[in-house]
């Protein structure tokens, strides 16, 4: 068998071994087709039956209720950011934000683009270490909705609970980072979105699960494929959707649900993070973590080292050893590992045994 990576990339990211074998099974004739899953009409009963499994296994997983739609769409998160104002703000009714790091922020600023808006609550004043406490969160009365992201990639903060808000605004999740990793109580949310590519699957399809009601008033004006109904009344298929990428989700979803399911996966990644933030708060301040211990990420555990030449070092020596993806991101720097739904225990493992071998010999 060809040597895996221990790859802790950011997005895109791991995906299951037995997923992409599957996939490599099934990719020169699908189902006996005579061609692959890419080659084939979108409008075939073939494809059709992907699309309808991958929506009804994402039900089924996430306990979605009937009066939510579930989308798959093209664009990424960041064409979300845009979307979500578009459909939903009106005039005298702003959308609220929670700032929490880089994604709220570039969430913010589309939406400052085409409508009101107000700032909720924000941890820049701590350098977005934390997420705000639910209690700071202020809502004004007439806001279209609240948006937040529930875990800040970059900064490696999650929220541990979400707001309650359900009785007197729309709330709204970027869930790009941590969708499927825990369970969700979806009647809390108007709507959730995330890019497929860190939790879900490979890139190129987007996910929106969206409550009926929003989905059913978009402005006139919008144009076809930037309207939340044009795809609901074509179930995803109102133009040629990203067929492979829907695919490989289903695969996805179907070796989430082998495992167990959502609340599995959940236990999974805990015990997996442990490891790595262990090596952390055991190191005697040799590693540091980045984000409050309250707001700790499951997903993206951001770390650093005192000193930027160890940290080089760190990222040289661990990439020898066929580690890949530990350097932070390019805005923020220092060290993360993104340990995603797909990360086995194994590569989190290994992980933790570098970090003690790497601070024995420079600590
Ligand atoms: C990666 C990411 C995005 C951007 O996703 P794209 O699909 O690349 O547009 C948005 N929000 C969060 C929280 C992310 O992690």
């Amino acid at each position: 068998m060809t040597k895996r990576a221990f790859n802790f990339n950011a997005g895109p990211a791991a995906l299951p071994l037995e997923v992409l074998q599957q996939a490599q099974e099934q990719f020169v004739n699908y189902h006996g087709a005579g061609m692959s899953i890419m080659e084939m009409s979108h409008r075939s009963k073939e494809y059709e039956q992907v699309n309808n499994d991958a929506q009804s296994l994402l039900r089924r997983l996430f306990h979605i209720p009937d009066n939510y739609h579930v989308l798959f769409l093209q664009g990424g998160a960041s064409t979300q950011f845009a979307m979500l104002p578009m459909n939903l703000l009106q005039p005298g009714r702003p959308g609220a934000y929670v700032m929490t790091g880089s994604w709220a922020k570039k969430a913010l600023k589309e939406a400052q683009l085409i409508g009101e808006t107000a700032i909720a609550a924000t941890s820049e004043g701590d350098s977005f270490t934390r997420i705000p406490s639910l209690s700071d969160i202020e809502v004004p009365a007439e806001a279209a909705y609240l948006h937040i992201t529930s875990n800040e990639t970059i900064e490696g903060t999650q929220y541990g609970a979400y707001p309650n808000v359900a009785d007197h605004a729309t709330l709204i999740a970027d869930m790009s980072s941590d969708i499927l990793s825990r369970p969700v109580d979806i009647k809390q949310f108007g709507m959730i979105y995330a890019g497929a590519q860190k939790n879900l699957g490979p890139s190129g399809v987007t996910l929106v699960i969206i409550r009926e009601d929003l989905a059913a008033s978009s402005p006139k004006h919008l144009p076809a494929m930037l309207r939340y109904d044009t795809h609901v009344k074509a179930n995803s298929l109102y133009n040629t959707p990203p067929s492979f990428s829907v695919y490989m989700v289903k695969l996805m979803l179907e070796w989430i649900e082998a495992r167990g399911g959502v609340s599995q996966v959940e236990q999974y990644n805990r015990d997996k993070t442990n490891l790595i933030y262990d090596a952390i708060d055991q190191s005697g301040g040799f590693y540091r973590g980045v984000a409050q211990a309250a707001s700790r990420s499951t997903m993206n555990i951001t770390f650093r080292i005192h000193d930027a030449e160890l940290e080089k070092q760190f990222i040289l020596q661990s990439e020898a050893q066929g580690f890949v993806g530990l350097k932070g991101h390019r805005d923020v720097g220092g060290l993360r590992a993104s340990t995603y739904n797909s990360v086995p225990l194994e590569s989190c493992r290994a992980l933790a045994e570098f970090m003690k071998e790497f601070q024995k010999n420079n600590g």
